[in-house]
């Protein structure tokens, strides 16, 4: 907790480019150790498709050197599109089921001591780190239970209250208060939170222009902290990585809590090092802010949140394969998102599936939280949190909503993975199902081509769980395929898996 020096601050990311640089000999000295700094900005209630259409030079900047993408978040019954919930995921890079923040208005019965928010993870796990936090919705940091957002470990944390102060005027405190600090200080890790966009949303909706004149004013803050950070006597020395982002979208009309389209949004501004420029294929999260943060720091730690959100999963390459709907009404027309398509090596066997029915979902398909959640909302597809990028799914739900005879019976396996030597593999996938009726829903392995045996079968919900499942090899077994299958499926529910891993062990 104390003031950092560049040696210090200097982070196990640096000695690694440092020393990579050296060994390939490119120059003739070693570059000067560059100090990491992180600043995380949070605009509560703000709109990624507003800050492109609107007079935003700042944060289109930080676009034009870095990246955008817009995220979607879950909807009751997860959690409702509510600030609370909103932003302990970003602080804590747990989604609501493990923090358990869920309104509002929580008490004593969060998991935010087991879930602490990324400036308390870098106090506990690099005390010579300086950490701030600056807010003007009071929940974030004070809670009289305890049970902020942000905790007392912070190095330094200012509460200034919206609703006494004006949310515009208290804004402008924060942007003063901010650019100071950040400027004289350099906190290594920051949050800096503007509350005012939301209160501008609640009160003439993002189609507003109180709403407009609210981001734009936004704007104008963060303009001020880059500025004063551009300032410091030793940026020249420094690498700022920023992340903006929301805790929710609003509705044309104003409000959120809801689980339409504009109520779930979210979205990830990034500029920095580490930051791949133009618009990320598989997006990240909310929960990977926090993920992020602590990975700049060399700091560990099991989140939900993914520094490379896309590593390894097989279906994440269907992405330049994604169609427009077909059969779907609730999709728009220019939303790209489902598929038949397997990803290299993998099958889908649909002998037994009944006829007719929605194509999009004839059998197991390939698709995205976007198209999936605008088939069907307000049906926990939205709570499919730990899904990412292009998923797999078997709904027979949706595949029954046009005229179809029999039932949906079909089987998704995978490549053969070697499994030679092994007495035991793992296989972990991402699972959301819910059970009703008289349908199976099996995990299957097979060896070496021998009939697959089941080793799981639902017999209640999955929601947005992750699976880890041991696998005993035979003696002398070379290869195991994995099979997923959904048999005598009728109009009820659906299972989605993702970003499935066999290892050996
Ligand atoms: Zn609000």
């Amino acid at each position: 907790m104390n003031r950092p020096t560049a040696l210090t601050a200097l982070t196990a990311l640096t000695l690694t480019t440092l020393l990579t640089t050296t060994a390939a000999g490119s120059s003739t000295a070693a570059p000067a150790a560059r100090v990491q700094k992180v600043l995380v900005i949070g605009i509560d209630g703000a709109l990624l498709s507003k800050i492109q259409a609107f007079n935003t030079p700042a944060l289109k900047g930080l676009i034009s050197s870095g990246s955008a993408s817009p995220t979607t978040l879950y909807a009751q019954p997860f959690a409702p599109t509510l600030s609370g919930p909103g932003w302990a995921t970003i602080a804590t890079g747990v989604w609501p089921d493990k923090h358990k923040v869920k309104s509002n208005s929580w008490g004593t019965g969060t998991n935010l001591t087991q879930y602490p928010d990324f400036l308390t993870r870098l106090e506990r796990s690099r005390p010579e780190l300086s950490t701030y936090a600056i807010a003007d919705w009071t929940p974030l940091t004070t809670n009289s239970a305890g049970q902020a957002i942000f905790t007392d470990e912070v190095q330094r944390k200012v509460t200034l209250d919206g609703d006494a102060l004006g949310w515009a005027a208290a804004d402008a405190k924060i942007a003063t208060d901010a650019a100071a600090y950040l400027k004289d200080s350099g906190p290594d890790a920051s949050f800096v939170y503007f509350g005012n966009v939301d209160i501008a949303g609640h009160s003439c909706g993002a189609k507003g222009a109180c709403y407009r004149t609210a981001v734009e004013q936004t704007d104008k803050h963060i303009a001020t902290l880059l500025s004063a950070v551009r300032a410091r006597p030793t940026y020249a020395n420094e690498d700022w990585t920023y992340l903006v982002t929301a805790d929710h979208g609003h509705t044309d009309s104003g409000g959120h809590g809801g689980s339409s389209v504009a109520e779930r949004s979210s979205f990830i501004i990034r500029s920095g090092p580490g930051t791949t420029p133009g618009t990320p294929a598989i997006a990240p999260k909310n929960v990977d802010i926090a993920a992020i943060v602590l990975s700049r720091f060399g700091v560990a730690a099991d989140l939900d949140g993914q520094v490379l959100p896309t590593s390894g999963d097989p279906f994440d390459s269907l992405v330049g394969s994604l169609q427009a709907r077909a059969d779907e009404t609730g999709v728009p027309a220019d939303v790209k998102g489902w598929t038949h398509t397997t990803p290299a090596g993998w099958t889908i066997d649909n002998s037994a599936m009944g006829t007719g029915g929605v194509r999009e979902w004839q059998g197991w398909s390939f698709t995205t939280d976007d198209f999936w959640t605008r088939a069907a909302p307000n049906q926990s597809r939205e709570s499919n949190v730990r899904a990412r990028g292009v998923f797999a799914v078997a709904d027979s739900d949706e595949w029954s909503d046009k005229t179809r005879s029999g039932l949906f019976n079909s089987k998704l396996t995978s490549p053969a993975h070697d499994v030679t030597g092994a007495a035991n593999a793992t296989l972990t996938f991402s699972s959301h199902y819910l059970k009703s009726g008289a349908e199976t829903a099996s995990v299957l392995v097979s060896f070496d081509g021998a009939t697959p045996t089941p080793i799981l079968t639902y017999t209640t919900d999955a929601i947005a769980k992750l699976e880890r499942l041991n696998i005993p090899v035979p003696t002398g077994a070379r290869t195991a395929k994995l099979t997923w299958s959904l048999t005598k499926g009728d109009n009820d529910w659906y299972w989605s898996i993702d970003n499935p891993q066999l290892t050996k062990n």
